[in-house]
């Protein structure tokens, strides 16, 4: 129900795009054969540069790009399906998160399937609550919860404290005292015994300057990785509650459904002149940030398999529309399928040497019949 929902309002959005550009519609020789693809039209000003003339963005504009989701593609890193931005962006826009909670639960239910495991558990939760307390709002519901929540949120933080205090004596004697200390304000804001609230950033912050100090590296690391489990809204339901209690009833709509907006990202960091650009889930985008490929691949173990069926969709779509005579968007289709496949594997084969594992299985897990890959970059990686 939700698919169609999205791609009536697609259909709608890019129909206002081209009526908006006409002279671009009208400048385009070809002859506008997308009707006979279904519901997959691509707008023929978007058949003008088969050929790749090296900036990406000329090639492939957003308004081109945007047109494949409406093939919902999966995120190439963790494989959950995307829901476009625009999307995510009109629903509070529309007041339907401001109305009363059911209205607002009701939206955010068409688009449960994509959530992440956290939003999930949130709609599990909150859906009977709705149907009970009609009247009020998603604050006032998340509000509610809270009072339910805030002592396991408040056992977890604690627990992961007293846990740091018992890594001390295997600090270096000059640095124990600073731990505990650490600790103990923690605790301080946690339980309540300061005027503001705990902030697990500053927390963080501060755990990562103290262990800058400490000489052992595997200590150093034990309290660090220790440290980073205190809960966050993004793995932790309680967290979730405590955090968004504060938050307008716009917001929390648009939170639960913002880490499964697409947004594009640089396959090779933007910092480095990266111009190839993917759909990607904003989670995974904002946990990789600008880091290489590599390590991306590396913490998410089903990333290349993911990534597969993401670049799959696209060339299946390609034969499809092939089949139907729209040879040149076909080739458009394809020759985008390529350069990001291409980007990947060029950027895996950077690391080279620390990832000989990963070479092998992207070479064959990234092979497709419509889109060999060049003899310059198997050549390299093998
Ligand atoms: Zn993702």
């Amino acid at each position: 129900m939700r698919i169609i929902a999205v791609n009536n309002n697609y259909k709608n959005r890019l129909g206002q795009l081209a009526a908006a550009n006409p002279k671009g519609r009208k400048s385009m020789k070809m002859v506008d054969d997308s009707a006979k693809y279904g519901e997959i039209d691509y707008y023929p000003y978007s058949m003008n540069s088969v050929q790749f003339t090296g900036k990406f963005a000329d090639t492939y504009p957003k308004y081109w790009l945007k047109n494949l989701l409406k093939l919902n593609l999966p995120c190439p890193c963790c494989g959950k399906q995307m829901i476009p931005l625009d999307e995510v962006k009109a629903l509070p826009a529309a007041g339907l998160f401001s109305a009363s909670c059911l209205t607002a639960v009701n939206t955010l239910e068409q688009f449960e399937d994509y959530m992440k495991p956290v939003e999930y558990s949130i709609m599990q939760i909150i859906k009977p609550l709705a149907q009970k307390y009609p009247g009020i709002d998603l604050q006032e519901l998340i509000i509610l919860l809270s009072f339910e929540y805030e002592s396991s949120l408040v056992a977890a933080q604690l627990t992961i404290l007293n846990r740091l205090k018992t890594l001390a004596p295997e600090v270096e004697e000059e640095n124990r005292q600073e731990l505990l200390d650490i600790t103990k304000t923690a605790k301080e804001f946690i339980l309540k015994k300061r005027s503001t609230k705990f902030k697990r950033k500053i927390f963080l912050g501060d755990i990562e300057e103290y262990t800058a100090k400490i000489e052992n590296k595997e200590t150093r690391e034990k309290i660090l990785t220790l440290a980073e489990k205190m809960p966050t809204s993004e793995d932790s339901v309680s967290a979730f509650i405590m955090k968004y209690k504060d938050r307008s009833p716009e917001e929390i709509g648009e939170r639960l459904l913002m880490y499964s907006a697409a947004t594009l990202e640089h396959i090779t960091p933007d910092s480095e002149n990266g111009e190839v650009t993917i759909w990607e889930c904003q989670r995974c985008n904002n946990t990789r940030s600008n880091a290489p490929v590599i390590r991306q691949i590396n913490e998410n173990p089903n990333m290349l398999d993911n990534l597969r069926n993401h670049i799959q969709i696209i060339v299946d779509r390609a034969v499809f529309i092939k089949n139907h005579g729209g040879t040149q968007q076909s080739q458009k289709l394809l020759d985008y399928a390529k350069a990001i496949r291409d980007e990947y594997l060029t950027n895996i084969k950077k690391y080279k040497n620390i990832a000989v594992k990963i070479e092998d299985e992207a070479l064959k897990k990234l092979q497709f019949e419509e889109i060999p890959i060049s003899g310059e970059i198997k050549e390299e990686i093998e």
